[in-house]
């Protein structure tokens, strides 16, 4: 389980880092909203302790963007405040946070919080709805999707919420031939106003992501007349 702290001051930065490495937890510290949404992006953590008021971005910003970014794994996110009105900012506020933490705290009561939380994250875990095929691999609900290069590397594929959902449509039936009008259903359903050729559009961006090839598909195959097909042998 990897934790990703983001405290502006050094010393309650230091006491979360201690107590949550003293339980086996790995931990990384940003100093601030801007270099947090790049240690997000680096080491993809499973939960992130956030300060609310910190230099530059605040902690509402930088929780904000990480829920917006597509495609990336979602973190359980364990809000600090201080008390006062920040208190009421963030429960008045859908900011996006899973718990919040008023300061000051103790070691032992941040500790049984972030475990309450990650019980939250494996509980879920086991109800994931996961498609596997021989190169893929899409879990629904932490919106992750990643290719296997070779046996034993994979890369994780960034993708936006449409190709995602293009993806999973596909790989939840290997083999089903669509038809444009029932890949709009499934991604848009009456929302749609259009033109059914914009399926084509996603689909050579989607190519462009998870095909070795994409000019010569080899899992998107073209149903010439009809629509399309996804092919990939199942593990
Ligand atoms: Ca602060």
């Amino acid at each position: 389980m990897d934790i990703l702290i983001v405290e502006d001051e050094p010393e309650i930065a230091r006491i979360i880092q201690l107590a949550l490495e003293k339980e086996g937890f790995s931990c990384r510290v940003s100093r601030d909203g801007l270099s947090a949404l790049q240690a997000f992006q680096e080491q993809q953590p499973d939960l992130i302790i956030l300060d609310l008021m910190l230099p530059g971005l605040d902690g509402l910003e930088v929780c904000a963007r990480i829920r917006q970014k597509p495609g990336s794994k979602d973190p359980y996110i364990l809000m600090l405040t201080a008390r006062g009105e920040e208190i009421d900012r963030v429960i008045g506020l859908s900011t996006g946070a899973d718990d919040y933490l008023v300061k000051p705290f103790s070691p032992r009561e941040l500790v049984a919080r972030v475990r309450a939380l990650l019980r939250r994250s494996l509980r879920q875990a086991g109800q994931h709805q996961i498609y596997r095929t021989q190169h893929f691999t899409v879990n629904v609900d932490q919106h992750t999707a990643c290719r296997q290069i070779s046996p034993s590397q994979a890369e994780s594929l960034e993708l936006t919420t449409l190709e995602f959902n293009l993806l999973t449509t596909f790989i939840s039936y290997p083999g089903r031939v669509w038809n444009r009008n029932q890949l709009i259903d499934k991604l848009w359903g009456d929302d749609f106003f259009g033109d059914e050729r914009v399926v084509d559009t996603h689909v050579a961006r989607l190519r462009k992501k998870i095909e070795p090839d994409p000019a010569n598909p080899t899992f998107i195959k073209t149903v010439v007349g009809v629509g399309y097909k996804f092919e990939d042998s199942a593990a």
